[in-house]
């Protein structure tokens, strides 16, 4: 972590520095105000005061009790944890001072100011121990389970401790001398003992490497407390303006402690969300990126099969004029040569076409030319194209008989291309022997489903989403066994898309493959990109 200097350290956290002085010449200012107008308050009314300063003294001490455990949950630090155990020990400790003040009803046993100021002194010790622990163990962090009952418990063996100190008084040092009326030199001990430990903490904060907003508050309250120690010392009549100041000092001190702990939980969720807002931002660039590659890929593709397209449509040419032997006769090794380059010629084209056509859909450029189609005729015209191939492979093609009825709503082409791609590919997955059947089923409200089933090599069901994404096979090896660009499904699934409608497949491996694609019979809202 890195260090920062004192300087740097009282600037940072919130113009804390502005805040720390006027603070400070508000506390001095009440000092000045106990010195000026000194006076010792009657006895009937200083009880209900106290009472009244230490129910506030009490409440915010749960508080953060409460709060410093449950940022402990989250944080793991154990500088909470500690606060919070330190807490729970000290509100019950408080409480029992303010019931067993003068002028109280009795608490458990009489009360007297001894009784009061034994509690008082405790309290006061077990707060320096605790804040001292929580600032030296800083930032550590320990993972404790069932972290809950640490406070719990401690919080019910204070109150068993109350109750041995108050019934066994008379066993430990006098606090309070009734016959002088003044406090005891172990009493007096004991509040400087406390106001060096508190010192130490409040050095320890300030000379350490990590500090926040919220270590300065901590720092700040020590300050105080420090002060109303120095009042509680200093006192002449436990009923006097010094006394009073004492109390109302450690009402600042517990709330800064408890601004420190309120900031440091606010503290981690400004910074996750923080840290998410950075995130999010990160994300949308590179989302604005890759959309821009995705675009240049795009227009890229569309450029580059374009330039291909035109050689390679003269390649094609060239050798159908020299198989039509206008130039001359060919013996039967050339004819087949030339029939070979004319074949894996028009193969490249229909590849090319292919990429040109999902480049097209990709930059929203396609056009649908949308007519009643009779969809047996399309399966037809389809199936009367590929039929030769299916012949040759060994393969039976079943299609539908004729239902003049049957009717979708789309683009001949793009339709027939989609059957077209759907068909090679059970042709290509389909062993010698075996059968291809396309299906039609009307289906009232959506429109009419056409499927493909062969009785091929099948697909996995972890690969049945993917085949659909432009480029993926479920061999994408080198080595594979079957030839393909992985775009023909993705060009299908574009094309249904656009019309309106959706594709799917249902395959079992070794089995066989069905895939079905539904055509709206009427006219739909074109699905833009
Ligand atoms: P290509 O056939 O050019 O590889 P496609 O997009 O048409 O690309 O198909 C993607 C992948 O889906 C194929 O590589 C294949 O693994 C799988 N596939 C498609 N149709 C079938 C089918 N009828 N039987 C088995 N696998 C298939």
């Amino acid at each position: 972590m890195r260090t920062i200097s004192i300087k740097e350290r009282l600037l940072t956290g919130g113009r804390f520095l502005p805040k720390a002085v006027a603070w400070f010449l508000f506390f001095i200012f009440l000092v000045f105000l106990a010195g000026r107008y000194y006076t010792v308050i009657g006895q009937e009314i200083y009880p209900v005061l106290h009472m009244l300063i230490e129910f506030v003294i009490v409440a915010v001490a749960i508080c953060a009790a409460l709060m410093s455990w449950y940022d402990y949950k989250y944080k793991h630090e154990l500088k909470m944890l500690l606060l919070s155990l330190t807490f729970c020990l000290v509100a019950p400790f408080e409480f029992a001072h303010a019931l067993s003040y003068m002028g109280m009803p009795d608490f458990i046993t009489s009360n007297t100011v001894d009784k009061a100021s034994t509690l008082f002194i405790i309290t006061k010790l077990i707060l320096a121990v605790g804040l001292l622990a929580a600032v030296v163990y800083g930032e550590k962090i320990v993972v404790i389970r069932r972290s809950a009952l640490i406070p719990a418990l401690s919080f019910l063996l204070s109150i068993g401790v109350i109750y041995l100190i108050v019934t066994n008084l008379a066993v430990l040092p006098d606090m309070y001398d009734a016959a002088s009326g003044s406090q005891t030199i172990p009493k007096v001990f004991l509040g400087y003992l406390v106001i060096a430990i508190e010192a130490i903490a409040m050095l320890w904060i300030l000379t350490k490497k990590w500090a926040q907003s919220q270590d300065l508050y901590l720092g700040m309250a020590l300050i105080i407390i420090i002060m109303s120690d120095l009042a509680f010392i200093y006192y002449l009549s436990p009923y006097d303006t010094y006394n009073l100041l004492g109390h109302i000092f450690q009402v600042f001190s517990f709330a800064f402690i408890f601004k420190a702990i309120i900031d440091d939980a606010l503290g981690m969720l400004y910074e996750t969300n923080r840290t998410l807002a950075r995130q999010w931002e990160m994300l949308a660039e590179k989302n604005q990126q890759l959309l821009e590659a995705d675009r240049l890929k795009d227009e890229f593709l569309a450029n580059t099969n374009h330039e291909l397209r035109t050689p390679l449509s003269a390649i094609i040419a060239f050798t159908e004029i020299l198989l039509d032997e206008c130039t001359g006769t060919l013996n039967e090794m050339q004819k087949d040569y030339l029939g070979e380059i004319s074949d894996s010629g028009k193969e490249l084209l229909g590849r090319i076409n292919g990429f040109l056509d999902l480049s097209k859909i990709a930059a929203g450029k396609t056009v649908l030319y949308k007519e009643v189609l009779n969809v047996y005729e399309l399966i037809g015209e389809v199936s009367s194209r590929i039929r030769p191939l299916f012949n040759q492979k060994g393969i039976t093609l079943e299609i539908p008989r004729a239902d003049i009825s049957v009717k979708v709503w789309g683009d001949r082409d793009k339709t027939g291309q989609i059957l077209t791609n759907l068909l090679s590919n059970a042709l290509k997955f389909t062993a010698p022997g075996g059968q291809v059947t396309v299906g039609v089923e009307q289906d009232d409200s959506a429109g009419v489903y056409i499927s493909v089933t062969d009785t091929g090599i099948g697909i996995e069901a972890v690969d049945q989403e993917k085949i659909f994404q432009s480029f993926q096979q479920v061999d994408g090896t080198t080595s594979r066994k079957y030839s393909g660009t992985g775009i023909g499904l993705a060009l299908a699934k574009e094309l249904v898309d656009l019309h309106g409608g959706h594709i799917g497949v249902s395959s079992e491996i070794n089995k066989g493959s069905t895939f079905t694609f539904m055509l709206p019979t009427e006219e739909t809202e074109e699905k833009g990109r």
